[in-house]
């Protein structure tokens, strides 16, 4: 039994649960590391101790990207990461954390809680013997830094990016090598000149990895992360033992967690980035028009890929794709008239602030 393996002989006697949660972060890693931190102290606060979960940081029981097969295993019933690291076990992945020109944090939301975006997730998990809820969203990231500056799209052609994924599959099409490496190994990749150019999250993060020391110019438009979101990821079995009431506590906690990190993040990342500006003369542009389509349409070709080269049973990562496409479709024009025609009003140039 892979839940009662880890249960010591006296907290089983005292009702008591103890699990573990691996995670992808380094220890005390703001926002994704802290944020994971807090989820467990809310399910062992919220259980009154009834179900108490120890996390562990990236290498203490197991390596950074492998929380996926820990969990499947029952190393630990608990992993916090993103589940697009796992694209390896099926492209269907991608679309849990963020995919290029996809969904903003309260778009991602609407799907999985209102849509069939936790239905799909379910199923695309089932086979591995584990199940996923979102727990932690970085909100919009930036495209990342850059030595020089991007006028056009020739400046991007042999490039050394460090972009992952399928954003990675995007810019290779316009002529950059990317590359993936974590976030630890990026600053001196940049300082060695080992990669021209990086992405890692946003300001709040970014300052702290201290980018600016290598690159002067930071670029907006993160089509390519819109709405990166985290995830709680469960062993079935160990799910499966808990009361209807502790399911509801974690599910609740996980829930709560989404909204939290975006907080932190978007508390943090307004002062980060007057830091990068002011102290650090960090020079902030976004990509020109040229550029930013050519990009929609690279990833519109990596989207396609993805569809016709899927062999998956039932052909999940089809049926992922193709409600992924009509909820984007239904829920864009409201953005537009909603969110983003009042963060364009915002921009016109009126006093806003106390006369005196
Ligand atoms: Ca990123």
């Amino acid at each position: 039994m892979i839940a009662a393996r880890s249960i010591a002989a006296p907290a089983i006697s005292k009702g008591l649960i103890e699990w573990r949660m691996v995670t992808s972060w380094p220890k005390g890693l703001p926002g994704l590391g802290t944020g994971a931190e807090r989820l467990a102290e809310n399910i062992t606060a919220m259980s009154g101790g009834r179900l108490s979960i120890k996390v562990y940081s990236a290498g203490e029981l197991v390596p950074a990207l492998e929380c996926f097969g820990a969990v499947a295993n029952g190393t630990a019933q608990m992993g916090h990461d993103a589940a697009y690291y796992h694209t390896g076990k099926s492209e269907g992945c991608a679309f849990f954390t963020a995919f290029p020109f996809g969904f903003m944090a309260g778009e991602m939301d609407a799907w999985m809680k209102y849509g069939n975006g936790q239905t799909l997730w379910d199923e695309l998990y089932a086979p591995f013997g584990i199940r996923g809820f979102h727990a932690g969203s970085t909100g919009t990231q930036m495209l990342g830094w850059f030595k020089r500056e991007i006028r056009s799209l020739e400046d991007l052609k042999g490039l050394k990016f460090r972009s992952p994924g399928n954003q990675g599959r995007v810019l290779e099409k316009l002529g950059v090598t990317p590359v993936s490496l974590p976030g630890g190994e990026i600053f001196p990749a940049l300082q060695s000149g080992a990669i021209d150019a990086a992405e890692w999250v946003g300001p709040y993060n970014d300052l702290a990895l201290g980018f600016y020391q290598v690159c002067k110019y930071y670029y907006s438009h993160g089509y390519h992360e819109p709405g990166a979101t985290l995830q709680l990821m469960i062993n079935e079995q160990a799910w499966q033992s808990l009361t209807p009431e502790l399911q509801d506590i974690v599910k609740t906690a996980a829930s709560a967690a989404t909204r939290d990190m975006l907080a932190e993040y978007n508390a943090r990342s307004g002062p980060a980035l007057r830091t990068l500006v002011e102290k650090h003369g960090v020079l902030v542009r976004g990509l020109p028009e040229e550029v930013l389509m050519a990009c929609g349409e690279k990833s519109n070709e990596v989207l396609n890929e993805i569809y016709e080269s899927d062999t998956s049973p039932k052909h999940i990562v089809r049926r992922i794709i193709e409600d992924f496409l009509a909820f984007r479709k239904e829920i864009i024009p409201w953005t537009r008239i909603g969110e983003q025609a009042y963060v364009n009003a915002r921009r016109l140039p009126f006093a806003f602030g106390l006369k005196t």
